[in-house]
């Protein structure tokens, strides 16, 4: 479904991701782990189009998202076209970015119903059945400073499945939160991943969540994947240095 063929990414001098090979498959959950400056957020950063490559192609369910590929050079595609496979995307941001001038229920609603084109009454519906999948009926009505970090990213994560993506995106959504708090949100995540069919790649340094929710872990050293398999693989076998010194500092 998701699917990176040969992307790299610069900032200037350097090379944050180096020709990047990877595809994800349709209801699968990848982790991508690695040292801080690796290119985790990186990558999803471009696949929400907030970047683009230097060179490679990324396509979401067959489709270019940044460029194109087209007689060995690449092609801008329509801003429209962007748009439309933009809509198969949705992600959760480690600061939660609600609209605070919103109650709950409206920031759940508003861009089914602006972006979508959804009835109200459609929306509302909808909005209210992910709220209570979060565990908020409660609150409804409230704005997001009266509620707690956790239950702001719980709001967050309705709000994005209220888009119906194909591909979740999760960036480190639990490491601005009290660690109190951590618990709660990881565990609607890790209903949402083995009750749906949605497909993920998430950020994350929280392992033992990984371990429970990933198909695949790849483990990213400088902008490439030094080692990637199943979880157990991953943190029970690791087989590369960079594998076992990265996780005897997160384990
Ligand atoms: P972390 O776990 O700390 O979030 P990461 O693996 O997600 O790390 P990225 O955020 O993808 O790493 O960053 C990779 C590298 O790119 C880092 O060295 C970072 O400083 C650099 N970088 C990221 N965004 C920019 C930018 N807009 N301009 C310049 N450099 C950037």
């Amino acid at each position: 479904l998701v699917r990176f063929d040969n992307v790299t990414k610069r900032f200037g001098d350097v090379t944050v991701l180096d020709q990047l090979d990877f595809c994800v498959d349709t209801g699968k959950h990848v982790t991508l782990i690695g040292p801080s400056g690796s290119g985790k957020t990186t990558i999803l950063r471009l696949l929400m189009t907030l970047l683009t490559p230097e060179e490679g192609t990324i396509t979401v369910d067959g489709q270019y998202l940044t460029h194109e590929e087209r007689n060995g050079k690449l092609v801008k595609p329509s801003d429209k076209h962007v748009r439309e496979v933009r809509k198969k995307i949705g992600m959760v941001f480690q600061h939660f970015n609600l609209f605070p001038n919103m109650r709950v229920l409206r920031n759940v609603m508003e861009a089914p119903v602006h972006v979508l084109g959804l009835s109200k009454d459609e929306a509302e519906q909808r909005a209210k059945e992910l709220i209570e999948l979060v565990g908020l009926s409660e609150h409804l009505d409230k704005y997001p400073s009266q509620l707690s970090g956790g239950q702001q990213q719980r709001v967050a994560i309705a709000r994005a499945l209220a888009m119906r993506p194909q591909v979740l995106l999760l960036d480190e959504v639990t490491s601005a939160l009290d660690p109190e708090l951590v618990a709660g949100v990881l565990d609607v995540l890790r209903d949402i991943a083995l009750s749906t069919d949605i497909t993920m790649l998430v950020v994350t340094h929280e392992m033992s969540f990984a371990r429970d929710i990933s198909d695949s872990v790849l483990m990213f050293d400088k902008g490439k994947i030094v080692e990637s398999g199943s979880p157990d693989k991953i943190f029970s076998e690791p087989e590369h240095d960079r594998t076992k010194e990265f996780l005897a500092t997160v384990l």
